[in-house]
């Protein structure tokens, strides 16, 4: 979930460099993965699960429209369900690191966010028997010290160019709403990379429904692209 990213807005508007820590697009700490070129091409992303029984049906979803999607797994629902985990394995999604407990990363110790990172792999590990590429920071926070980590570790840092703010939205409209007003006022059109949750870092269960209802409006209404995971890209 993103929600402190927008308390620490204005906060953060006060410096650049505050603005490069949370801000999706910014390259200022080194170069994060937030679209590809082919705007044929989407990828939806999904942070937070794995999640009960929200992950299993958006797999439902995702399989009907033969979609290709992203999860950036929290390791302790990992370590809680990993059989939720390897039915999203099983259907050929990609995994990526989400941490082990979500702390905003900008605000832990370097020893710390080693922990985080490494608790998490072992995690995916143990459940997956696989090694994951690819990391996202929770709140999207980093600072050149978290990437560098992470690359250091074997994983890309993923961000992305579209928010759903599905974490807070009221109905499946809402997001889709969000997701296609982003989407089509491209100015030169891109592969997007959308931010979407099946899960909440809070709490293990957390409703995805608006979520689920809203994927399937989306691969409805962009039928002619292909859905893609992050390794499905063109650069
Ligand atoms: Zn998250």
């Amino acid at each position: 979930m993103l929600w402190p990213f927008i308390a620490l807005t204005s906060a953060a508007a006060a410096s650049y460099a505050g603005y490069a820590t949370m801000a999706p697009g910014s390259q200022l700490y080194g170069r994060t993965l937030t679209h590809g070129s082919d705007p044929n091409q989407i990828a939806l992303t999904y942070d937070d699960g794995p999640n009960d029984p929200h992950t299993l049906r958006l797999l439902d979803v995702l399989a009907k429209y033969e979609a290709k999607a992203t999860f950036f797994l929290i390791g302790k629902y990992v370590r809680q369900r990993p059989e939720i985990a390897r039915a999203i394995q099983a259907a050929g999604h990609e995994i990526g690191n989400h941490t082990y407990s979500h702390p905003n990363l900008i605000f832990v110790s370097a020893s710390r966010l080693r922990q985080e990172l490494e608790d998490c792999r072992k995690a995916l590990e143990d459940g997956l028997g696989a090694r994951t590429s690819l990391f996202r920071p929770p709140f999207g926070g980093r600072r050149p010290n978290v990437l560098r980590t992470a690359r250091a570790m074997g994983m890309q840092p993923v961000m992305w160019s579209v928010t759903a703010y599905d974490w807070s939205a009221k109905s499946p409209d809402a997001i889709v709403d969000k997701v296609t007003r982003q989407v089509d006022s491209r100015r030169k059109p891109q592969a997007e990379i959308v931010l979407l949750h099946d899960g909440g870092h809070l709490a293990f269960g957390t409703d995805r429904s608006h979520t689920i209802e809203a994927t399937r409006r989306v691969l409805e209404r962009y039928a002619g692209k292909k859905f893609v995971a992050i390794a499905g890209l063109t650069p």
